[in-house]
């Protein structure tokens, strides 16, 4: 398994505590700021009930995370209507 692969399946893990339904990772960049600015490859996955969204970041600069976003931050908001959903 890759290590981006490894990334992705922590971030859905990660996501799923938090009650998200991530839909598929599509590969991205993201733009970092700060102390080492630039564009990092990623991939990206977006909560199907709340559209918050789940990074994972192979390579990121020193003292950023491999695994960011929303999904796996926060929980769902989604979550107290768990099997009330017909999507
Ligand atoms: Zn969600």
């Amino acid at each position: 398994m890759t290590k981006i692969e490894r990334l992705k399946q922590e971030a859905r893990e990660a996501a799923r505590i938090k009650g998200h339904r991530l839909g598929r990772f599509r590969e991205s960049v993201i733009t970092a700021e700060g102390p080492a600015p630039g564009q990092r490859p990623a991939a990206v996955a977006v909560c199907q009930v709340c559209g918050a969204m789940a990074v994972v970041a192979p390579a990121p600069a020193r003292d950023e995370p491999e695994i960011l976003g929303e999904a796996v931050q926060w929980e769902c908001f989604g979550i107290e209507r768990e099997g009330h959903e017909t999507a």
